[in-house]
């Protein structure tokens, strides 16, 4: 006969029947049934209970009827749970009450139906009395089994109960349920039972077992019900599952003073602090505490009144965490004296207390390092480094309309500030009136990149996730919302419009670069500190001695065989310092062109563009070596011993020059207004600007392309490079330059340059008679570059996938355009399913990096292979790179640590079999030690 029906001290026969899969076992008899199958194995006073199958669920909607054997397995279960209770069902003398409740493989939070106190009858509930001494309590539960036998067993509407407890209150004028008396609630059951007769012409069964037989076919029946249909397509849960029923000995904790019933936490769910934390009411019922109508007390007080439960209950509380290996969200019950747990789930938590609990419970030794960095999500890391708006204000702000707007969630964390349409005013308001300034913009530029850094927050109305002020707000941790369409900006008005609502400049507005929404007025926040954050700092150099472990990868010889490393991208020394505090052990890309962009050297860069001669230019350059030897020197000196890529200069000369448009407008108004002083120079300089005009400089003169038609530029940066190293080595520092080429397409590109640019390297070393280690190698950032990978790998020294140009030019998307244009309606249509320019694209733009990946190590078995586009700090995009055999990820100081963290994952989630196996020996070999130590 097929097994319907399992008991509480069946787990191991589940288990069996499920062959010994806890998933298996979760399916048959339900998330809710495992759950307490499993509380009961640890030893935990939970009400005696059976469970019927999924399987009987199943059968049932397939006969239309209970399977065969069911019924009478429920019977001989039911008798099992009378032994163990000491009660029984349907005996006045001392009855036994019951729950039906239903309980899927995976919760389905209130879509299916329960009924509770099953086996109350006329004939129990005057036993129950007297019993009791509490009629008040016995008449109140009575009524709610008969109101909800009505409803869930016989489908009668809510209303049709709820209307003549109504009218009864009116009448004798009471405002609460508090104010009904044991006679009211006698009287109510009458009432409900008319209203049964009445409704659907038959009476409310007195029998006890009929009571338990509807009761099971309609929890049966829920699984089919509209709400649980929805729910399910809303979800994805299979409609095939079926749900199994649990009946379990009902436990009260409003049978007088000596009965009580509350929550509790083990340790602290916001702190992570361990101490529990709960709250229990005397004579009350498990939703009286969570509704909040009463004051309840702290948990700790329960020692004062009931000191057995409460020593019972600590310990138990400990042993489920230890258990559960995690910090346990309990619900309990006291009838008359007896503690009995009636659910444990493992608690929700911020992310502090997720760190800290992680943490404290691998010391603790009840998980291992591995399982406490695996539990932290990234999420978790980004939330304690970011300026966080507070869980409340927000919610507010959504109820009160303050939430105005919501675009691409840039760069994380939460600003507040005066709004300042442009960067000078934004940079004064900051610097001279010490204001907090949020910097709105269309769009930004390189020369903006002042006023962004003086800002809280930057806030744009186009341009997506790599857009300029998305990648420069990122690398200096700026909140910062970009693509915000709603909102136009009147830059002559000085004001921005969103819908109704008008901002003037110098009102506040609070931006959250975590989730993309925008709020006029201020919204509180909190600012956390990774130094002070010793748990999340201890985490994460756990999370580094995951990766740094050997064999962790299966790689050909050359490949990396340790998990990623995690490198930063820093142009300033004091982004390498941060870098380095956040855990980088190099850098990936220094942009040298920002150094370019400082106030007191752009006048000589526009020189030595718009020079005229090769002799007028390397004046130019001349003047701008010290500078950059300046810039080089700092970095190598911040990242002492590690390595630092120093990428040749990429954007076009363009960008560099004054607005074409703006410079046009000067000169129209100045031949207007007959001005002649200057005009000449001005009119020269668009000139030229005009002649640098290029229909498409993204696929323009720039990168490798501008070194080889002006080599000169790039030579000077390389004799910066190496003259600069070389200082720093006869001053004892460690240094590790690598000089990388960007937007190569065709290694003949590297033929042409890189024995020029190496021979400069050659001879400062000898001038300088230093000697050190040095790379030369190139970005992957052009599809042909990947595909050619091979023969680029004949000169390229090392690789480094620039996957924000890589993205833009395999899909054919604009890196500045797609985002405001149709990559959200793309997302929206389930074209894409995530952004390619956040997350890599591992079907098209992935593959292509594995190609180059794999094709360049035929040629260089060592080559040494990194990424420093945005997606260096996703972790999606890291466990890609992972797979692919990447040495190291590069992204923005602020990742560096979810990078770490997300570095780690990717070790543990891909590791070989053997090196799991490893793992789990020494940690038991450890565990024995421990024990014969303390022995
Ligand atoms: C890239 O293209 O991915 C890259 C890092 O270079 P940039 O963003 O400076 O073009
Ligand atoms: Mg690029």
């Amino acid at each position: 006969m097929k097994k319907w029906v399992y008991l509480f001290n069946e787990v191991k026969e589940v288990e069996k029947v499920a062959l010994g899969s806890w998933d298996a076992v979760k399916a048959l008899v339900g998330g809710k049934g495992s759950g307490l199958l499993d509380m009961t194995r640890a030893g935990v006073p939970v009400p005696p209970f059976f469970t019927v199958t999924t399987e009987a669920c199943n059968a049932y909607q397939k006969l239309g009827k209970f399977p065969a054997g069911l019924w009478e397995q429920e019977l001989r279960a039911l008798m099992e749970v009378e032994k163990k209770t000491g009660k029984k069902f349907g005996d006045p003398k001392n009855p036994l009450l019951v729950s039906c409740r239903s309980g899927a493989k995976f919760s389905m939070p209130g879509m299916m139906d329960t009924v509770l106190n099953l086996g109350l009858t006329d004939m129990t509930a005057a036993g129950m009395v007297k019993l009791t001494g509490n009629a008040r309590f016995v008449y109140d539960s009575y009524r709610r089994l008969v109101e909800m036998f009505g409803s869930v067993v016989l489908g009668i509407p809510d209303e049709a109960f709820e209307h003549p407890l109504k009218e009864y209150k009116n009448k004798k004028g009471y405002k609460f349920d508090t104010d009904m008396t044991a006679d009211d609630w006698m009287h109510i059951v009458d009432e409900f039972k008319a209203v049964i007769r009445n409704v659907q012409g038959v009476d409310f069964p007195q029998d006890p077992y009929k009571q338990l037989e509807l009761a099971t076919e309609a929890v049966f029946k829920s699984w089919n019900g509209k709400r649980a249909i929805d729910y399910r397509n809303a979800t994805g849960i299979s409609h095939a599952l079926g749900t199994a029923v649990n009946i379990q000995t009902m436990a009260f904790g409003n049978m007088g003073e000596d009965s009580a019933t509350g929550v509790a936490f083990t340790r602290n769910p916001s702190t992570g602090d361990k101490k529990m934390m709960g709250d229990f009411l005397f004579n009350a019922q498990g939703e009286d505490v969570v509704a909040g109508i009463r004051n309840t007390h702290p948990i700790e007080t329960l020692i004062e009144r009931m000191p057995k439960a409460y020593d019972e209950f600590m310990k138990i509380a400990a042993k489920l965490e230890k258990y559960y290996k995690d910090i346990q969200d309990v619900e309990f019950t006291i009838e008359r004296g007896k503690l009995w747990m009636l659910q444990t789930r493992n608690g929700k938590r911020t992310a502090q207390a997720a760190v800290k609990i992680a943490v404290d419970m691998a010391n603790e030794g009840l998980i291992t390092k591995d399982e406490a960095v695996e539990r932290i999500t990234p999420e978790n890391v980004d939330t304690l480094l970011h300026p966080q708006f507070n869980d409340e204000a927000i919610a507010e702000a959504k109820k009160t309309g303050t939430l105005v707007v919501k675009g691409v969630n840039a760069s994380p964390g939460a600003a507040v500030g005066q709004v300042y349409f442009d960067a000078d005013t934004s940079e004064k308001m900051a610097k001279e009136h010490k204001q907090e300034t949020i910097m709105v913009r269309p769009f930004t530029k390189p020369d903006d990149v002042h006023g962004m850094i003086a800002s809280r927050g930057v806030l744009t109305s186009e341009g997506g996730a790599t857009s300029h002020a998305a990648v420069v707000a990122r690398q200096f941790g700026i909140p910062c919302v970009v693509g915000a369409s709603a909102i136009k900006i009147d830059l002559d008005k000085r004001l921005m419009n969103v819908g109704e609502t008008v901002v003037q400049e110098g009102e506040w507005i609070s931006v959250d670069g975590t989730t993309g929404n925008v709020f006029v007025g201020k919204i509180p926040m909190t600012t956390p500190s990774i130094e002070e954050q010793v748990e999340l700092m201890t985490l994460l150099k756990w999370a580094d001695e995951i990766c740094a472990r050997k064999d962790m990868r299966v790689a050909p010889k050359g490949s990396p065989t340790r998990g990623l490393q995690v490198w930063a991208n820093a142009d300033y020394p004091k982004d390498a310092r941060r870098a380095r505090s956040y855990g980088a052990v190099g850098i990936g890309l220094c942009r040298t062109e920002h150094m370019f962009f400082e106030p007191e050297r752009l006048p000589i860069v526009q020189r030595m563009i718009l020079a005229d001669s090769s002799a007028e230019r390397t004046a130019a350059l001349n003047e701008l070596l010290p500078h950059q030897r300046r810039d080089f020197d700092g970095l190598f000196e911040a990242m002492d011993g590690y390595p630092v890529i120093i990428r040749l200069i990429d954007p076009p000369l363009h960008e560099f020059m004054p607005d074409e448009e703006k410079l046009f407008e000067e000169v129209v108004t100045m031949r207007v207004k007959g001005e002649t002083d200057g005009l000449k120079a001005k009119e020269d300089l668009l000139e030229s600007i005009k002649g640098m005009h290029e229909s498409n400089p993204m696929m323009g003169l720039r990168g490798v392309r501008l070194s080889i038609v002006m080599p000169e530029i790039v030579e000077m940066q390389v004799r910066a490079i190496f003259e600069a190293a070389a200082d720093c080595t006869k001053r004892g520092i460690v240094v590790k330059p690598e000089v990388m080429i960007p937007l190569t397409g065709t290694v003949k590109e590297l033929e042409w340059i890189q024995p020029r640019l190496e021979r400069i390297a050659s001879a400062v070393m000898q001038e300088k008679g230093i000697k050190f280690e040095y790379k030369f190698g190139t970005m992957i950032e052009i599809p042909r570059a990947a595909v050619t990978a091979q023969e680029v790998a004949n000169q390229a020294e090392f690789f480094s996938f620039g996957t924000n140009d890589l993205t833009q030019m395999t899909y054919g998307y604009s890196r500045d355009d797609a985002e405001r244009n149709f990559l959200i309606t793309y997302q929206e249509q389930g074209i894409l399913v995530k952004n390619p320019f956040q997350t890599i694209d591992r079907d098209g733009v992935g593959k292509l990096m594995q190609w180059a990946i794999d094709e360049g190590r035929k040629t260089r078995p060592n080559l040494e292979v990194g990424i420093c586009g945005e997606h260096g700090g996703d972790p999606d995009s890291i466990e890609w790179c992972h797979m692919i055999g990447n040495n190291y990820v590069s992204c923005s100081p602020f990742r560096v640590p979810i990078a770490r963290l997300a570095a780690a994952h990717a070790t543990l989630t891909h590791r070989p079999k053997a090196a799991k196996k490893a793992v789990v020996k020494k940690v038991v070999k450890a565990k024995t030690k421990k024990v014969v130590k303390k022995k």
